[in-house]
């Protein structure tokens, strides 16, 4: 009898399909695990098959949970996923080695110090508002341009472009959009596609996915 496929080894598959269709190399495509409101004891058995890139929303969860694991798996890449309130940014600096939810021009001035302070300099994804809506964050289109330069001026480090389309509807043309907008700003990544969408998403030009309920499970209820 055949070992049953873990959940990771099923979204690796499924990962590498995407990419064949798409005549992609699987290694052009990051998984991100996210892992946010689940502990540690859930997040072990994944780092112990060889997961490394992992997602958090919360800066403070984060500072709680990852210290540790970080200690016994010293080659953990961290990544910002959430939104980042400007006075978290020296904290998101510290912790993390990439942010995937920089989308706006306060939160660039706080980055843009947090990073001259600690003198790390961390690799930051523009959110862009692709789906017009409000409650998500995420930069609107018309601001991009003036929040890539900004980015730059402040010597952050540009990674690419990140989206949270709307949900229930088809994903495929917020992807092809945010696929575009990175190419018309030479920007090599593109932050896209969750449980549901990482295949379209990888179709559509994602770099990095992130992959939260299809690894894990359902996420605990807040408590
Ligand atoms: C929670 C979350 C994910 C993962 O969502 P799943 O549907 O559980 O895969 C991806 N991106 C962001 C920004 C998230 O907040």
């Amino acid at each position: 009898m055949e070992k049953a496929e873990t959940p990771l080894q099923h979204v690796q598959a499924n990962i590498a399909a995407a990419c064949r269709i798409a005549r992609r190399e699987p290694e052009e495509v990051t998984l991100i695990a996210v892992s946010k409101m689940h502990p540690a004891e859930a997040i072990e058995p994944v780092l112990g098959e060889g997961q490394r890139h992992f997602g958090e929303n919360r800066v403070q969860e984060a500072q709680g949970k990852w210290p540790a694991l970080r200690e016994a798996y010293p080659a953990v890449q961290l990544h910002l996923i959430g939104q980042l309130q400007s006075n978290k940014a020296e904290d998101a600096v510290a912790l993390f080695d990439a942010i995937h939810s920089l989308d706006r021009p306060s939160l660039v001035k706080a980055l843009g110090k947090a990073m001259d302070k600690s003198g790390q300099r961390v690799p930051c994804f523009i959110q862009v508002d692709v789906g017009e809506e409000d409650q998500k964050g995420g930069c609107p289109v018309a601001e991009l341009p003036a929040l890539i330069e900004q980015a730059r001026q402040a010597d952050i480090p540009l990674a690419g472009l990140m989206c949270l389309p709307p949900q229930d509807i088809e994903p495929a043309p917020f992807f092809a959009f945010l696929d575009k907008l990175a190419r018309d700003h030479g920007l090599e990544g593109r932050s896209m596609g969750m449980s549901g969408d990482y295949e379209t998403a990888i179709k559509l030009g994602a770099t990095h996915v992130r992959v939260g309920t299809a690894l894990f499970g359902a996420r605990p209820a807040a408590g």
